[in-house]
């Protein structure tokens, strides 16, 4: 009946950064947690990653903020520039983003964040189990059920963290991943191969351009190099099957600056990555089965918080779960309710303003001129941009800070 032993208190569907941060969550507050990875290995792609303050601070309350900082490149600015002529639009000082939310802002492998928490939860005790793709759940008494081909696991809740793709996410909702029409190409190299080029090792880079921008910065110590090359696909907006292809990342970039230039060769070329988010859904519980990581709420990537919103999944219900346990265990429903009250409101702020701040960063021509001139005009320490997402993390409803608003990525042109 059961396929993999000892029954557990949660199966997480997924070994993603949001699997694994759930089930390391749920261990620190004494569960018995068991990951359920479809792939032979638990791993990730060896693209660099952006990790927020709010993330960071969750990181330093499971005691892994010293192994990641030792990891990760904690970068001085972020410097957006225009992709065409190269100018500075405008700058984050991420030495004082840090003395703000009191937690830094970190550039780290995707790989070597993984790895920290893939380590993390063999120390902390989760079961940890490849080859199992699981295709479907179950409601059980005072609990739900993965099913796969090898059999069924059981747990008081499933939590499902299994991607964009999430098989789990059809049981609250029919709608489909979304095609922005964008795609990324991405190449972290030795830094000795970007030591002649025009770069600046010490900022997070980000170059806004025409349907296109391009990402730069250091990563291990300044070892490795990373870039990101996004651009609209003119074959994606013809309803071409094949888009994105290495020729379009070719023609995407021809009119940009030197400095961008300089760096696509270094792209890897055979493999890119076409970007796709959800509308957001305000329901993420059905009965004892959850959503959480890009199964809940996966984003267009502008804002850098994909991984860190599946972070802050973890340390919420994690934190509900510890307030809602008593002599006679978990109240999971009272927990998941807590979850599913404030998860999906900050989630959906976060996929609907990615979403307009890709549409500023790709403006051309009238609208590249007023998007350059509201940059320009942003005052260096102003946070308003970032205070509703960098802080501490709401656990309830109302913990929420106020959101920025006025901005929907359309200038106002006379
Ligand atoms: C170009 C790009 C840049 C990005 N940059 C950033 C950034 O700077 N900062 C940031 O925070 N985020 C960033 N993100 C987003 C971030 O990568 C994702 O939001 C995050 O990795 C999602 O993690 P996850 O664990 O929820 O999902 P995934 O990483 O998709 O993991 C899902 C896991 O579930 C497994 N799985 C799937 N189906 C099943 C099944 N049926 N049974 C068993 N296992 C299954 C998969 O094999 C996989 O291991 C970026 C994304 C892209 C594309």
């Amino acid at each position: 009946m059961v396929g993999h032993g000892r029954d557990v208190d949660v199966v997480v569907v997924g070994g993603g950064i949001g699997g694994l941060a759930n089930a390391l969550a749920l261990t620190l507050k004494g569960l018995r947690v068991r990951v359920l990875e479809q792939a032979h290995e638990f791993g990730e792609v060896g693209a660099g990653l952006q990790i927020a303050p709010n993330c960071t601070r969750i990181l330093d309350r499971w005691g892994l903020l010293d192994e990641v900082t030792s990891l990760g490149v904690l970068p001085e600015s972020i410097v957006m520039r225009d992709a065409i002529d190269g100018e500075v639009l405008t700058r984050l000082d991420l030495r004082d983003v840090e003395r703000r939310y009191g937690f830094p802002y970190m550039v780290i492998h995707r790989s070597d964040l993984h790895g920290t928490l893939l380590r993390a939860c063999r120390g902390a005790g989760v079961d940890l189990v490849n080859d199992v793709a699981v295709t479907g759940y179950e409601q059980a008494a005072d609990g739900a059920v993965a099913v796969h081909a090898g059999g069924r696991e059981r747990g008081a809740v499933v939590m499902a963290a299994d991607g964009l793709r999430s098989v789990a996410r059809r049981l609250l909702s029919d709608d489909e991943p979304v095609s922005s029409a964008y795609v990324a190409y991405r190449g972290a190299v030795p830094f000795e191969q970007v030591a002649r080029l025009d770069v600046q090792p010490k900022d997070v880079v980000v170059h806004v351009g025409p349907r296109c921008h391009f990402v730069q910065y250091a990563l291990r110590h300044g070892e490795m190099f990373n870039q990101v090359a996004v651009f609209e696909s003119p074959k994606a907006l013809a309803g071409e099957e094949e888009w994105g292809t290495p020729d379009e990342l070719d023609a995407a970039f021809t009119a940009t600056s030197e400095q961008v230039r300089a760096g696509l060769p270094l792209m890897w070329r055979d493999r890119w990555w076409r970007m796709f988010d959800r509308d957001p859904i305000d329901d993420w519980v059905r009965g004892r089965i959850a959503l959480t990581g890009d199964a809940a709420h996966p984003p267009l990537q502008y804002l850098a918080q994909g991984a860190v919103m599946a972070i802050e999944d973890a340390w919420v219900l994690s934190e509900h779960v510890a307030r809602l346990t008593g002599a006679a265990g978990v109240d999971w429903d009272g927990a998941l309710a807590a979850y599913n009250a404030v998860r999906p409101l900050h989630c959906r702020r976060v996929l609907t303003t990615a979403r307009a701040w890709g549409k500023l960063w790709h403006h051309d021509g009238e609208k590249r001129e007023w998007r350059n001139a509201v940059l320009r005009a942003r005052d260096v320490h102003d946070y308003t941009y970032v205070d509703w997402l960098f802080g501490p993390t709401a656990l309830t409803p109302g913990e929420l800070p106020p959101m920025f608003s006025g901005y929907d990525g359309e200038p106002v042109l006379a």
